[in-house]
């Protein structure tokens, strides 16, 4: 076996359906008394939901969560923060309102209590991003960590079938990049297989019924576990390009996923064999690449960059970032086969064969 390095990241997770009757104990366990409750305009009803279950314990609820954490919103909640002494931030919601708790600790050092709303797995990260003046910074602090995390199917029933499909992806992209990562480690490969198996099991049952909450256990628990790889390896090129995609070109971040990850795994391919084998095992296909195009499409999601608005002079810049910026990755950043790529994904066309 190679050498390897494991860091356990420590967080609590309490699971299953129900499991937001464990808030108040949740909330007495990390100290606080007063939370302030996040999450996006939308979701102000299942927030206010939430927080009538929790008399006396709630500060305020701020729902201005936004895509991205634009730095503005980051300061007006911090404000309130502080100026309300919240003692713990309760993010209710996705990957955006998650962003905004570690906003909100990365500088008041705040513990955060994640009760996750999709599959994006921001929650059992140490990773935060905000964004000002146009440009996302990312970074790692452990401070930005939940410590704790409410995993609640329930709370997932009313996530729409067509995000439901594509945040399932965009968990498994997580797992896929974290089987080839440079500083993988076996457990981690237990967690992304398993992941990726959960994920695109779930799949089938919530296109016959979004309601079905063993399939919306299923999907929860695939997606903790492919957050967890995320928070644990490095991610490679399909990260990077999404990045890239999502910031320069403002693309929906889950859909994003969604398109890019058939061709970034068929990029990597004949580098990383082991790692295609386990996903295609996961998802019971011959084909890594070709077997998570087929799950898109079928499952009624995007599977073309042009159907996300990208716009047809952007991908040579595109392809010049995604090749100048090197990072570990287990193919080289070859430009011309990187511009092939993006091709591809621009026009819905199958991976490469
Ligand atoms: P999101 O949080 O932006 O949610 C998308 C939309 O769906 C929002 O309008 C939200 O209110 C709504 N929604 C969420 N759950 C719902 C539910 N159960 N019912 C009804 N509506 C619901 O989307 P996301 O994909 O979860 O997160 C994307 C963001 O998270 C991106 O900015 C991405 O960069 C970030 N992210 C960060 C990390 C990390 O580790 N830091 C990891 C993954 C994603």
């Amino acid at each position: 076996m190679d050498r390897f390095v494991y860091t356990a990241s420590p967080s609590r997770i309490v699971f299953g359906a129900d499991s937001i009757d464990q808030l108040p104990a949740e909330i007495d366990r990390v100290g606080a008394r007063r939370a302030l409750v996040l999450c996006t305009p939308n979701q102000r009803g299942q927030a206010e939901a939430i927080a009538d279950r929790l008399p006396g314990r709630v500060a305020f609820i701020f729902d201005e969560a936004a895509m991205h954490v634009p730095i503005e919103i980051a300061r007006k909640a911090r404000t309130v923060a502080s100026e309300l002494k919240a003692d713990c931030a309760l993010a209710v919601g996705g990957g955006s309102t998650i962003g905004l708790g570690k906003a909100i600790a990365l500088e008041s050092g705040l513990p955060i209590i994640a009760v996750p709303t999709t599959y994006a797995g921001s929650e059992v990260t140490p990773i935060y991003g905000i964004t000002e003046d146009g440009l996302k910074k990312t970074g790692r602090d452990p401070r930005v960590l939940p410590s704790v995390v409410v995993y609640d199917p329930r709370l997932t029933l009313s996530l729409p079938l067509d995000l439901t499909v594509t945040s399932a992806i965009n968990a498994m992209a997580h797992a896929a990049e974290g089987l080839y990562a440079h500083d993988g480690n076996p457990v981690i490969a237990l967690m992304a297989e398993e992941g990726i198996r959960a994920c695109a099991a779930s799949l089938q049952p919530l296109q016959d019924n979004p309601h079905d909450l063993p399939a919306r256990s299923l999907a929860l628990y695939g997606a903790w576990l492919c957050g967890t790889v995320l928070g644990a390896v490095s991610m490679g090129l399909h990260h990077k390009l999404c990045h890239t995609l999502g910031g320069t070109f403002d693309l929906p971040h889950a859909q994003v996923h969604t398109v890019v990850l058939p061709h970034a795994l068929r990029y990597n391919a004949a580098a990383a064999p082991d790692a295609m084998a386990r996903i295609a095992r996961a998802l019971g296909v011959e084909d890594a690449a070709m077997g998570l195009f087929e799950l898109a499409r079928t499952h009624g999601a995007p599977v073309s960059l042009k159907a996300l608005g990208m716009p047809a002079d952007g991908l040579e810049k595109a392809a010049e970032y995604a090749a100048s910026n090197q990072y570990p990755n287990p193919r080289p950043l070859e430009r011309e086969a990187l511009r092939a790529l993006l091709d591809r994904a621009m026009d819905g066309a199958p991976p490469r064969p």
